[in-house]
């Protein structure tokens, strides 16, 4: 097919301009006449990225398929403009040895929508106790590695785990929480005061990430800092930057967009880890995304059902589904095409090594975004079986209309 998307603002290389851009046979291509198109496609007043890629989310399988699966999974991510993701191995099994990955591999050819880059756990059953296999997992192409949903507990197991990842060619992504000190349902801040909720602090999160950049600086680790939420954790990124560790970081749209003063104390949809913490934190994430402090906005998309959200605030899981609409929410927030280029395109693709622009000869991985439409977040259109988002009936701005993976359109509004 040959697709030509007329009129866009396409932003490549650092930059955004209007002009034409071409597909064919899967890539992008210098050009050809709108008679030599199979379908030319009005994009003008639109924003043209490349497709963006999503460093952190969940998609359930094998395990856990009724809060989502590899198809629902990537067709939300595809809504959301995604075409690139980062699968996390909070999975049963856990996918910890090279039988168990070539088996989840061949299963992701057939049931995938986007490109799914599944990552290793670094501990053997995620449990903390015993290095995973990452010599052989990296023989099947696996290049991040992160126990997810945990940090590890153990510094010296935790040292030996980045070290050993570091000689196989591994990126880090570093669940940073100290346990001990984690042991509630919402930020340690006034709501957990007022409602006497046992409090997740913030030093549960900056302590560990201090721990986990000076291990990596001294093995000489590329460390991954998942879902900053702390103002401390960003001002240690600061400092290890200027250490000279190789570090980089994502944050979520949700710690972006939500402050504790915004949230409901026992409404399940907000209870995610690490928690939605204080304005000062807000501000400090916001900053250090504009600045490039923080390279990504990464989702943590973590589908639940409604039966285990619909429990007690004690007993519902963490986690937020928001692939569909991340793209929005840093819309609504920031308003700054550029922003969204650089942190969910051009960021992303760089921490994870690849080059990702549209030029001539690059695979079409395209996102068309309308930056002007707004509308209301309804959960009868929501794609994800994960209906555990704080989002709905939310007012929103901007929506990605059509995203190509590999040429192929795999969602048009
Ligand atoms: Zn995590």
């Amino acid at each position: 097919m040959k697709y030509l998307l007329k009129g866009g603002r396409v932003w490549s290389e650092g930059v955004g301009e209007v002009r034409d851009l071409c597909l064919e046979d899967g890539k992008v291509v210098a050009g050809f006449t709108e008679s030599a198109a199979d379908r030319v496609i009005d994009v003008s007043g639109k924003e043209i990225f490349p497709g963006f890629i999503d460093l952190h989310c969940h998609l359930r399988e094998p395990g856990f398929s009724s809060k989502e699966t590899v198809k629902t999974g990537t067709l939300a991510a595809a809504k959301g403009g995604f075409t690139t993701v980062l699968s996390m191995p909070n999975t049963q099994p856990v996918l910890d040895n090279t039988w168990e990955m070539e088996n989840y591999l061949r299963y992701l050819e057939d049931n995938t929508v986007v490109r799914v880059l599944p990552v290793a756990p670094l501990t053997k059953g995620r449990a903390g106790k015993e290095l995973a296999d990452l010599g052989s997992l990296a023989k099947l192409g696996i290049k991040f590695a992160s126990d997810d949903g945990n940090d590890i507990t153990n510094v010296a197991l935790m040292r030996s785990a980045l070290a050993y990842a570091t000689d196989h060619g591994y990126t880090v992504l570093s669940h940073a929480e100290e346990l001990a000190l984690a042991d509630g349902y919402l930020h340690a801040g006034y709501l957990t005061r007022d409602q006497g909720i046992p409090g997740i602090s913030s030093s549960s999160e900056s302590i560990a990430v201090a721990r986990n950049l000076l291990l990596a600086g001294e093995v000489g680790a590329k460390i991954h800092l998942c879902h900053l939420s702390a103002k401390e954790s960003v001002a240690l990124l600061k400092l290890a930057k200027e250490l000279g560790i190789q570090a980089s970081a994502e944050v979520t749209p949700h710690h972006l967009y939500f402050a504790d003063t915004e949230i409901q104390a026992f409404d399940t949809s907000y209870k995610v880890n690490p928690p939605i913490r204080e304005e000062e934190d807000r501000l400090a994430l916001r900053e250090a995304l504009k600045a490039g402090l923080i390279g990504a906005i990464a989702t943590d998309h973590a589908p639940h059902t409604e039966k285990e959200k619909g429990q007690s605030l004690a007993a519902a899981p963490f986690g937020i589904s928001s692939i569909e609409i991340a793209a929005s929410v840093v819309n609504t927030i920031f308003a700054d095409p550029a922003l969204i280029y650089q942190r969910l395109s051009k960021g992303p693709s760089q921490i994870i090594g690849e080059s990702h622009e549209l030029k001539p000869g690059e695979l079409a991985d395209v996102v068309v975004f309308d930056p002007e439409v707004s509308f209301t977040v309804n959960k009868e259109k929501w794609v994800s079986k994960g209906k555990n988002s704080p989002y709905f009936t939310k007012q929103l701005k901007g929506r990605v209309v059509l995203t190509f993976r590999g040429g192929q359109i795999v969602y048009e509004q």
